[in-house]
């Protein structure tokens, strides 16, 4: 699939099928503003984009993989939502917000960011308020809170072109990522929900399949119920109680040990660890012991 145009504004088809470490990127060509939102789709598309003239930088999060080629626009404000913004200012906060504690994935992980994704710290930013209508001249752009994946993640909707972007709630088979220390289940699902009451006619994933050009209505579902899809199978895994050893080992989420095991038993210990906060601030599990149990319920 190419790059599209819509209106003013246009698709631009990251490498890789737009899979991580690489994202879809849109550019908004507004008369006042040319903007280009998360750089981190193609170093050679992006490059030509620059020719062709770019006033700002706007970031859906402060993931790598949306930020990637951002240096490439030096000079221009970059623009994000106040929120997201602490991982900016430092590589150490950056690791903190993901909550890499060991030593040896700390140091894999400074020299990847350092050397895959140019991270640069950097002490000032624009912020992108929650809910501002924005004219680009010509081009409006209603930013929408979606927090949940990140703090401050933003979603975009162009009311000219009546084009969602979504940013990472992107529909995939693998559901919503909530893994970051300050990733949130019950905001995803909140996101979820208001994302998919916007009336469009075109949604912007920033990875994978990217456009959806028919209401992505079931898919919307899927994607939602892939959350309690993962709290029924802890549920039913916690059928005595178990440590979070155990619990990890079983690999619910991912439903087997991916490679590289490093980064795969990360992610699976960290989205449980949400889902087992997730049932203990509902009262729905507890740890006792070091071990988690479930709380059964009264009839
Ligand atoms: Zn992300």
């Amino acid at each position: 699939m190419k790059d599209r145009q819509f209106g003013r504004v246009r698709f631009i088809r990251g490498e890789n099928g737009g899979k991580y470490p690489f994202s879809h990127s849109l550019y908004l060509q507004g008369d006042r503003e040319r903007v280009v939102i998360d750089p981190a789709s193609s170093l050679e598309k992006l490059t030509r984009l620059k020719e062709e003239g770019v006033d700002g930088v706007w970031l859906s999060h402060w993931h790598e993989d949306h930020i990637r080629y951002m240096n490439l626009f030096e000079g221009c404000p970059v623009w994000v939502s106040e929120r997201d913004f602490p991982p900016f200012t430092d590589l150490e906060t950056f690791l903190d917000w993901y909550g890499i504690e060991d030593r040896g994935a700390r140091y894999y992980w400074k020299k990847e960011m350092l050397e895959t994704f140019d991270y640069r710290p950097r002490q000032t930013a624009c912020f992108l308020q929650d809910d501002k209508r924005m004219d680009l001249g010509g081009l409006t752009v209603q930013v929408i809170p979606t927090p949940g994946h990140t703090p401050g993640h933003l979603s975009f909707f162009f009311p000219e072109e009546e084009l969602l972007f979504l940013g990472d709630y992107d529909l995939t088979s693998f559901g919503p990522w909530y893994g970051d220390i300050l990733s949130d289940i019950a905001h995803t699902i909140a996101s979820i929900h208001k994302l998919k009451a916007i009336p469009a006619r075109r949604w912007v994933a920033a990875h994978n399949h990217g456009i959806y050009e028919s209401n992505p209505g079931p898919l919307w579902d899927q994607y939602e119920k892939i959350i309690y899809e993962r709290e029924r199978k802890l549920l039913a895994f916690l059928d005595r109680p178990k440590t979070p050893r155990e619990i990890c080992s079983a690999w619910l989420i991912y439903g087997r040990p991916r490679e590289p095991k490093e980064m795969y038993e990360f992610n699976e210990r960290v989205l449980i660890g949400k889902h087992l906060d997730y049932l203990r601030q509902r009262g729905k599990a507890v740890l006792e012991d070091g071990r988690w149990r479930k709380v059964e319920s009264e009839i």
